[in-house]
């Protein structure tokens, strides 16, 4: 059989890999969207480098948009196969492919208009809602842990990865004539301790591995001090300066871990008397989602459950879904937490709220999250004293905060840590994708001083006989 790396080679966004088989079977690991490539972007997922009536099979690690968000793109271009991943991120993908599908639309809306007033004719959007909701259609569900025949050669058994909910790492067993080879594709690989989900799981012995390595030269702060340094932060802003504290925010997993955060803050009676707005209808979404996926959530937060049975819902916590009581914050005057998409600050309601508080020298803005080096986010977050907001400029007076330990990607001693439930003399080849080169080569070095050995980073398009 042939594995061919078409994305996420040498860089994170795009992940898809291409398993062919001998007798012409074609599974595909994740169709995830290139993201944040300026004007490369939009070719780059247009042309896929393979055709999708082609695809026999479409296994997804996770719903996050990197690694599932082509899916209504290959299904109008004809994809007429079966997509194959865990419950969780069936449920998700429901609502983000439509979200995707949304803003896909209304970006192409805001571009034509200007491509009018040129005299150029309309373009189309990559992708639309029906297609995403046509999509649907061809998912299978499947539990962690059980095995799932594809065909009479091929199975497969999903193991968490504790990334997000749904997480998986894509455990294929491939019989070819007498062979049978295993091959690990780990998808995105969570921290060892996850606030909310149970970590990462061993998975069973692979004579294959492709595996991400997007921290692959970082280690983060310990997760204990997240709680700490959150209180701090909320009682400098609300209770100190009486301002607002914005914190942009993923609405998958990031949010949910921040409110619960909150909540176990006021559990323990320390979280000062404030409101708490969730401002974003994916975060709200994707938050139902989370409620009725207890089975994925640790031994902790089960415990917690026992005795507060909603971990997203709090006295004094509203989550805002209609746009006029998003409009209705701004002149809202009492200190206050406020939780918005997105998490770079590039689109949705959070950029209306940066362009209402971020001149205010007694706000604070609060990063949870990683921000592309272009974004608003990062703008923020590196100290550009006045930034663009719809246009207009903003002088940035609002105290700036980084919190980097709700990362939802392992450092490079917990992926390390993960992967060696394997045993390392079995492992004929390791691929690493999911990273920027410079950090792929220094993270190949601590797996070889980790006793780790053949592995190859893969350049797009590289293709290897396995
Ligand atoms: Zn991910």
């Amino acid at each position: 059989m042939k594995i061919k790396f078409i994305g996420a080679a040498r860089e994170v966004t795009g992940s898809k890999h291409l398993i062919a088989t001998d007798d012409g079977v074609n599974i595909l690991l994740d169709c995830g969207m290139f993201q944040g490539k300026g004007l490369e972007t939009d070719s780059m997922n247009k042309n896929l480098g393979f055709e999708p009536k082609d695809i026999d099979y479409l296994v997804l690690s996770h719903a996050h948009i990197d690694h599932a968000g082509l899916i209504p793109y290959i299904v109008k271009n004809g994809f007429e196969g079966m997509i194959v991943c865990t419950h969780g991120t069936r449920d998700l993908c429901a609502i983000m492919l439509a979200d995707s599908a949304r803003i896909q639309e209304h970006d192409t809306h805001t571009h034509n208009k200007k491509r009018a007033k040129e005299g150029l004719p309309p373009i189309e959007p990559i992708y639309t809602i029906k297609d995403a909701e046509r999509s649907l259609g061809f998912f299978v569900s499947i539990s962690y842990n059980n095995k799932f025949k594809i065909n009479k050669n091929v199975s497969l058994v999903f193991t968490e990865t504790g990334h997000i909910l749904g997480g998986a790492a894509v455990n294929l067993t491939i019989k070819e004539g007498d062979e049978t080879k295993r091959i690990c594709y780990t998808g995105d690989i969570g921290r060892q301790r996850n606030l909310i989900l149970r970590g990462p799981q061993p998975f069973p012995q692979a004579d294959y591995l492709i595996t991400e390595s997007t921290y692959g030269d970082r280690l983060h702060d310990h997760q204990d001090d997240a709680q700490k340094k959150l209180l701090q932060v909320v009682v400098d802003t609300c209770v100190k300066k009486k301002g607002k504290l914005i914190i942009p925010s993923f609405s998958v997993g990031r949010t949910q871990e921040v409110v619960y955060s909150l909540h176990l803050l006021v559990n323990k009676g320390w979280l000062p008397k404030v409101k708490v707005f969730v401002d974003s209808p994916l975060s709200i979404n994707a938050t139902n989602i989370m409620r009725t996926h207890p089975e994925s959530f640790n031994d902790d937060m089960l415990e917690q459950m026992e005795k507060d049975t909603d971990p997203f819902g709090f006295n004094n916590l509203i989550y805002v879904r209609t746009e006029d009581d998003s409009k209705k914050l701004n002149n809202y005057d009492e200190p206050c937490i406020i939780i918005s998409a997105s998490g770079m600050c590039e689109a949705g309601r959070i950029k209306h709220h940066l362009a209402n508080s971020v001149s205010n020298k007694n706000n604070t803005v609060l990063f949870v999250g990683y921000c592309a080096p272009s974004t608003l986010g990062a703008k923020l977050k590196r100290g550009d004293p006045d930034v663009s907001i719809f246009g207009i400029r903003y002088a940035v007076k609002a105290d700036i905060a980084v919190l980097e330990s709700y990362s939802a990607h392992g450092d490079y001693n917990e992926t390390i840590l993960y992967l060696s439930c394997q045993d390392k003399k079995q492992l004929k080849k390791i691929f690493l994708v999911h990273g920027e080169y410079e950090t792929q080569e220094k993270y190949k070095a601590t797996m070889e001083q980790n006793l780790f050995t053949n592995i190859e980073i893969p350049e797009p398009m590289q293709e290897f006989s396995l």
